[in-house]
């Protein structure tokens, strides 16, 4: 079943499936016995976490951070944490977000890890849309790319809204327009 709102599907739920599969199976090869640290970004990062820790078969701990780069309803490209940071000191990091865009949020995020002293930080987004970059930032782990148009489904909102769809997709004009 379709959505009403949604003109098309970006990312079925089945290939959602697949790319989460493949990316938990690859962190666990590549972090075998190193214990690392996810962090995910609330709250986009919600169901795609969730579904990846399931492929991670390897010992780790878990932490969220609640980050904002608005200041009331404009972007300010300053990135504020909510409720403090995670302790990161000698850690190594997995990052975890829905969609890496202009690449801001995540690059700020990463600078403070480090500099509160994490051992390294690696990113793991969802979705890439490598024409929104702004900022000098390589993803070790990206699950899908997507063309420069707006998504949402499977923690990526409109206006909070949409955020619980099990698929990714594009949402009709009459929804913006309401
Ligand atoms: P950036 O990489 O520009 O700093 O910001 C990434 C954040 O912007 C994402 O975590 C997400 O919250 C939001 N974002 C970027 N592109 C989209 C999109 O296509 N759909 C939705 N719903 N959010 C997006
Ligand atoms: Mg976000
Ligand atoms: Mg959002």
């Amino acid at each position: 079943m379709m959505n009403d709102d949604i003109q098309k599907i970006s990312v079925s739920e089945d290939e959602i499936k697949h790319i989460v599969e493949r990316l938990g199976t690859q962190i666990s090869k590549d972090y075998q016995g190193r214990n690392p640290l996810f962090i995910g970004l609330l709250k986009g990062c919600i169901p795609f976490m969730s579904d990846l820790l399931k492929y991670v078969d390897i010992d780790c701990t878990l932490e969220y951070m609640k980050v904002s780069s608005y200041d009331g309803t404009k972007s300010t490209g300053v990135v504020t944490v909510k409720g403090g940071l995670p302790i990161v000191k000698d850690r190594e990091v997995i990052l975890i977000d829905d969609i890496l865009d202009t690449g801001r949020t995540l690059d700020a995020v990463r600078k403070m890890l480090v500099e509160a002293g994490a051992k390294s930080v690696t990113i793991c987004v969802l979705l890439d849309k490598p024409e929104g970059r702004k900022v000098d930032i390589t993803p070790a782990y990206v699950g899908g790319l997507v063309p420069n148009e707006f998504v949402v489904g499977y923690g990526l909102d409109y206006n909070e809204h949409y955020r619980n769809l099990p698929y990714i997709g594009v949402l009709k004009e009459k929804v913006y327009s309401k």
